[in-house]
């Protein structure tokens, strides 16, 4: 018995594993402290049409830190979610989106952009999630068409009453959503027929091996078909090549981001790679 214990004991001082264990412990730490000293950057990644004019953009967290350098949200907003700074992190995200969207609504040539804001499921679950973003838009009195909220499948199949509840009361003060990562989960169209969407988000798995990959081609091809069916839009995420934006087009896309279009900048490089007049 003693010896099995001591067993198990040793996998855990695997130094490896140790290690990963303390930075996490760390990383825990210091996102407490991240938001008073104002570590978080928002980055702005542009979106567009089929003539690659531009429609918005994608709005992604980033941990600039002292010592470590650019954190990955794929590294920290796990970690949020768990502790549950996610909550005080998403709400700055949501108001400084939509103070960016104040500052473009004063501006004619800018006036268009939709920004598209990616919630989690602990900050979209919380009781007054609908009144969070309607404060969020009336302090900065923006319209709420200039906002695009983006779900991900497998956060709404919790608790689907409520979901549909909450979503259609956003739906009807003119916020749109998106489905992000959209294939990747496990909706039924039963399901999705009921959710006030307005469009699919095609998750980049199925675009990056479109050119050699046929039953990609095929996937990505009825995601798209069936999003007209239900008149939403669909816009493929990842969109690197050239050739990748050709085979989309041809199966109908009509919304395109990806590091062909631009990457995840700050709000001066992405201003810069607006139309200027
Ligand atoms: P996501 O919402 O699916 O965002 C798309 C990710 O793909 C971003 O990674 C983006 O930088 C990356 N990407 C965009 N174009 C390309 C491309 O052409 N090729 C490749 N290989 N990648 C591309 P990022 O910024 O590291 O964000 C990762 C994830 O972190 C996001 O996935 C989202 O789930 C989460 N996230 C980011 N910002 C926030 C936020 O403000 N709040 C919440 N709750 N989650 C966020
Ligand atoms: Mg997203
Ligand atoms: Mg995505
Ligand atoms: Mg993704």
């Amino acid at each position: 018995q003693a010896k099995k214990a001591g067993r198990n004991t040793m996998r855990f001082f695997d130094p490896e594993m140790q290690r990963e264990i303390n930075t996490r412990a760390a990383i825990e730490s210091e996102l407490h402290t991240a938001l008073e000293k104002q570590q978080f950057q928002l980055h702005y990644q542009i979106q567009v049409d089929n003539y690659s004019r531009p429609l918005g953009a994608e709005v992604l967290i980033r941990w600039m830190h002292p010592e470590r350098g650019l954190v990955s949200p794929l590294q920290f907003i796990p970690l949020a979610e768990e502790t549950g700074l996610i909550l005080p992190i998403g709400q700055w995200v949501l108001d400084t989106a939509c103070a960016q969207i104040k500052r473009w609504e004063q501006d004619t040539r800018r006036s268009n952009l939709v920004l598209a804001v990616n919630v989690s499921a602990k900050q979209f679950h919380q009781a007054d999630f609908v009144a969070q973003v309607q404060e969020a838009m009336q302090r900065h009195a923006i319209k709420p068409t200039r906002l695009k909220l983006e779900l991900t499948e497998s956060m709404l199949h919790e608790n689907i009453e409520e979901t549909i509840a909450k979503m259609n009361e956003l739906n009807e003060i003119g916020i749109h959503f998106s489905l992000d990562d959209f294939g990747t989960g496990y909706s039924s169209l039963q399901y999705l027929k009921k959710l006030p969407l307005d469009q699919l988000k095609i998750d980049q798995s199925f675009v990056r091996d479109l050119a050699t990959d046929q039953s990609d081609k095929a996937i990505v091809g009825t995601i798209i078909a069936m999003a007209h069916s239900m008149e939403l839009d669909a816009i493929a995420e990842g969109v690197e090549t050239e050739e990748q934006r050709q085979l989309l087009m041809s199966c109908g896309c009509t919304h395109y981001q990806g590091y062909l279009f631009g990457r995840p900048v700050p709000i001066e490089q992405f201003e810069a790679q607006l139309p200027q007049s």
